[in-house]
């Protein structure tokens, strides 16, 4: 297969993390027999200090004529004292809204050796291998009206959640078809019992599931989900859930398993989707080869198997990390007794060439 793959390191550790994966793609493609084209643009921080916007319409473009776009990171203290608008950040509103990308899917799987790096108790967490399908354009961070406003008694801050029959609609889907390719259950997560947009919410996931009856659905309230994350996670396969309660709920899955600098994340929608770690720029330790490349990695793992379809190849990805950790290398974030301490070059590398075997 050929495709394209929009390039967007940006700032800080996304400038070593992003080749890492790249060279894992290049590999891949020359493995599998794929061509894989890789163009480079500017975003964030590197793009305000070369042309003075966060989003040059040169590389929302290129984003946009691409098959997928691989992101790094943006941001950093050097861009903090901008006006908002100006930031760093709005680069992945704009291109999350240029894009389309209404879903977010953050997956949340423990590597057994890694147990003991998460805060909970290894028995409670072993196992744990769930994905959180999050609303991304929608909901109360975009319904009107918002706004602060004047009132006699002083001002009055208002938000919105909105979501209509279509926005539902095509998420539930998004959630069905990610657990047929997992263990085909889903729980959908709402607060039906208090907000109205939830009852609609839970009504349209519900209609959507007539057409997967091969995948088991659960509906669930978000304050009692939040307390079986940390309960007991392993009862989850998928999680779909609005934009504010994803926002929330897929943090708090996510570091049940640990380091930041291990977890990958997919923003999908209608055609070029957007693969990037969960984690930022990190510039307590950006420039020194100390950042972990691995939630990069396996973000290019999300790529090819949700944009591109290859699962075979996406597997080997996972099988080359899987391989290298239980080979006891770890960079700093990661590292525990009796393991082998590596940078974030070596990590790369080392990946590599579990998956050349
Ligand atoms: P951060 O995720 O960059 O860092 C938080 C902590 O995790 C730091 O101690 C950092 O060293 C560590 N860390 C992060 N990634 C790591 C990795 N790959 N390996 C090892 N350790 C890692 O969050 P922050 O410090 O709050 O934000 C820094 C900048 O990044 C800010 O400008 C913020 O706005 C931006 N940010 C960008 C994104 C994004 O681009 N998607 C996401 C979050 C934050």
């Amino acid at each position: 297969m050929k495709a394209t793959i929009a390039v967007l390191a940006g700032d800080g550790v996304g400038q070593e993390i992003v080749p890492e994966a790249v060279k894992l793609l290049k590999a891949v493609g020359e493995r599998f027999h794929h061509t894989f084209e890789f163009v480079e643009g500017l975003v964030g921080g590197q793009a305000i200090d070369r042309v003075g916007v966060p989003l040059p319409d040169e590389t929302l473009a290129l984003a946009q004529k691409s098959d997928a776009v691989l992101l790094g990171a943006v941001g950093g203290p050097k861009w903090e004292g901008l006006e908002y608008k100006l930031r760093p950040e709005r680069a992945l509103l704009g291109l999350r809204e240029r894009l389309g990308l209404f879903a977010n899917l953050r997956p949340a799987k423990l590597y057994p050796m890694l147990a003991d790096a998460s805060t909970l108790k290894r028995e409670v967490i072993e196992g744990i291998d769930l994905l959180v399908v999050r609303e991304l354009t929608g909901g109360i961070y975009f319904g009107m009206p918002k706004g602060i406003e004047k009132t006699a008694e002083g001002e009055r801050g208002v938000n919105t959640e909105v979501y209509t029959t279509p926005e539902i609609t095509r998420i539930a889907k998004v959630a069905f078809e990610a657990a047929r390719k997992r263990r085909r259950k889903v729980t959908s997560v709402d607060k039906a019992n208090v907000l109205e947009s939830s009852e609609l919410w839970r009504r349209v996931v519900s209609q959507v599931h007539r057409d997967y009856p091969d995948v088991e659905l659960s509906h669930m309230y978000v304050d009692n989900c939040a307390m079986q994350l940390i309960r007991n996670p392993r009862q989850f396969d998928v999680l779909v859930t609005t934009n504010l309660f994803g926002d929330i709920l897929s943090d708090e899955a996510a570091m049940l398993t640990g380091s930041i600098g291990m977890l990958p994340s997919a923003s999908v929608g209608t055609k070029t989707g957007m693969y990037e770690p969960i984690h930022g720029s990190a510039p307590d330790i950006a420039g020194k080869n100390l950042a972990n490349p691995i939630a990069t990695i396996a973000s290019a793992a999300m790529l090819l198997a949700y944009q591109l379809r290859l699962d075979k190849e996406a597997d080997a990805v996972e099988q080359a990390i899987v391989k290298t950790l239980e080979q006891g290398y770890r960079t700093k974030d990661i590292q525990g007794v009796g393991t082998k301490l590596v940078g974030t070059k070596e990590m790369g590398d080392t990946i590599l060439k579990n998956l050349a075997k």
